[in-house]
């Protein structure tokens, strides 16, 4: 089969590959229908790269796919069956396991990152990572399941009363996401911060109140206008901004820490964390939030169609990364059954 592989930093292969085979009684074959490109994967790109990856790996975690294979000890799930998965499979014996943090596994086998992903034609994964989806969902949408289930941890963190107002830095598809959960809560105003025309435009089209040039408009500025004691809320989904994100809220207000850049590192006053008594959360993958997730996009309350930009055939992944990397891009689908010319 064919598949992008991380070969070394910076390099990524269009590769063939023998197709994943039934290991354990656990197993299942997902035939993939589509991949997203996630920031992560831009990040495991870059020269250095802001994520670290095996060398070796088929890239690729945002997988949605029919079943065409599984072990002889699967009960829940059969062939001609379709799934979204949770690419990070958990151990389920280690401390953190066993307090239901699955999400900190110290064991964690990350698909599409350490182990073979999505952006092949068939992935292997274990029954107890797959999520059954209505045959109703379109696999266009399907895809959004697992940044959806990583959104929907950090929003269990923040809890976006109606009324209550918030701001969203960055503007790629999780802050888009953010800003339509936060619309769908009844948060007024919502102020989104982007450098990127396009996604200020697309984050108004989801609900944005008023949306923010950094590079032109102070943040601040504009939110101590609107909200004059600050935001109830900052969701930072850049993983650089946390200076700016306890800038903007009010005394009392929230941080939540989504984006991941490894190579950030960020100077600021501690004691208007202190003073403020600003709380300052992180938040890591998905828990127990896939089933949720799943139920939400087949609800048709996010209107996520509209954050597609691309649909591009496997060959077109460097392309579609290039594209994430200039800001053009904002959702890219990876179908691996298209076929290089007729994308
Ligand atoms: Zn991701
Ligand atoms: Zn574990």
């Amino acid at each position: 089969m064919r598949a992008a592989v991380f070969e070394r930093e910076g390099v990524l292969k269009i590769k063939e590959i023998p197709k994943p085979e039934i290991i354990r009684a656990d197993d299942v074959i997902i035939k993939v229908e589509l991949c997203s490109i996630c920031g992560t994967d831009v990040h495991i790109m870059s020269v250095p790269p802001g994520y670290e990856a095996t060398p070796g790996t088929v890239l690729g975690h945002e997988i949605c796919g029919e079943i065409v294979e599984i072990g002889s000890a699967v009960t829940t799930v059969k062939p001609g069956d379709r799934v979204v998965l949770n690419p990070n499979d958990y151990c389920g014996t280690c401390d953190y396991c066993k307090n239901n943090y699955p999400n900190f596994c110290e064991h964690i086998r990350a698909m599409g990152i350490d182990v073979d992903g999505g952006f092949a034609e068939f992935v292997r994964t274990s029954e107890k990572t797959v999520y059954r989806i209505s045959p109703a969902l379109p696999a266009r949408i399907a895809a959004f399941a697992e940044p959806l289930a990583c959104l929907l941890n950090g929003f269990q963190k923040i809890r976006v009363m109606p009324g209550e107002s918030a701001v969203v830095i960055g503007a790629g598809t999780i802050g888009l996401m953010f800003v339509q959960m936060m619309k769908a809560a009844g948060a007024y105003p919502i102020i989104v911060s982007d450098p990127n025309e396009r996604k200020r435009a697309l984050a108004k089209k989801c609900g944005a109140d008023i949306t923010v040039n950094p590079l032109e408009q102070s943040l601040e500025e504009v939110v101590h206008s609107q909200v004059p004691m600050g935001a109830d809320y900052c969701a930072e989904v850049v993983g650089s901004q946390m200076r700016q994100a306890v800038n903007v809220v009010r005394k009392g207000g929230t941080v939540l820490l989504f984006g991941v850049n490894k190579k950030a590192e960020c100077q600021i006053a501690q004691s208007r964390i202190t003073q403020n008594e600003i709380a300052v959360r992180g938040t890591w993958l998905a828990n127990a939030t896939f089933p949720r997730a799943v139920r939400l996009l087949e609800s048709g309350v996010l209107h996520l169609e509209e954050l597609i930009t691309h649909t591009l055939p496997l060959e077109g992944i460097l392309e579609g990364i290039e594209l994430m990397k200039t800001g053009e891009g904002v959702e890219i689908l990876i179908d691996p059954c298209l076929q290089e010319e007729n994308k």
